[in-house]
């Protein structure tokens, strides 16, 4: 059976940093599920589809198909063969993935494919329902989060070294907003899964976050 190590928490908590670092050492696969959804959102915003409007949401999805490769470490995602991964980074796509997410019909596209990548294949999943809905089985399960502050300051960073012109407390407006979205919504809402280990990365370097996981790894080995 193939190892798989569950990474959630909320927006901005520092899951893809650690769980691509976590990836590396143990030569595993990693799979940024958040990317999955930007890229259905992408589809949608494209269509010029309302979040709003389910049955819209849900028809488009016999539309989309969506694939994973990996080169030299590094996920692309495909939207109906189209690498978006230079696409998907954006606010507005975020914001639309987090408000399609919340659909029965675009949950159980990429749940379905996700489980299906987990079978065959050791690997570091990140997302909001890896642990609870995704991969219950997991061999290691983290709920990784930070403060809203500490998320906000991170993202403000990111965003100002690529040049994008920002402000934080916009930042840490949208980051609750979508904590709020992904937590209160019906199907698989945000939580920690009972058996997760709680990681709050506030004041931790990724460098010791992800030798705290690894730790987990060797007692689960
Ligand atoms: O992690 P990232 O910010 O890229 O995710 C974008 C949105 O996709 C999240 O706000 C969330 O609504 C949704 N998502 C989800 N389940 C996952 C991963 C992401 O609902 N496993």
């Amino acid at each position: 059976m193939a190892f798989n190590i569950a990474i959630d928490g909320p927006a901005g908590a520092g899951k893809s940093t650690i769980a691509k670092k976590v990836a590396k050492e143990l030569s595993y696969i990693y799979v940024d599920t958040g990317a999955m959804y930007r890229a259905m959102a992408l589809f949608f915003l494209r269509e010029g589809i309302s979040p709003e409007d389910e049955a819209a949401v849900s028809g488009a999805c016999s539309r989309i198909t969506v694939t994973l490769s990996n080169e030299n470490g590094e996920q692309q995602v495909f939207l109906n063969g189209e690498n978006v991964n230079g696409q998907i980074r954006t606010e507005e796509v975020g914001n639309m993935a987090s408000r399609t997410s919340i659909y029965p019909k675009v949950r159980e596209k990429l749940t379905q494919l996700q489980r299906e990548l987990a079978r065959t294949t050791d690997l570091v999943m990140d997302g909001r329902d890896i642990g609870t809905c995704v991969l219950p089985e997991a061999q290691v399960k983290v709920y990784l989060t930070a403060s809203v502050e500490t998320r906000g300051k991170r993202r403000f960073l990111e965003l100002q070294e690529k040049g994008a012109d920002c402000e934080l407390e916009q930042i840490c407006r949208d980051i609750k907003a979508r904590d709020e979205q992904d937590m209160n919504r019906e199907i698989s809402p945000l939580r920690q899964a009972e058996d997760a280990v709680l990681i709050d990365s506030s004041s931790m370097t990724p460098q010791e976050v992800t030798e705290e996981i690894l730790r987990l790894v060797k007692g689960a080995n």
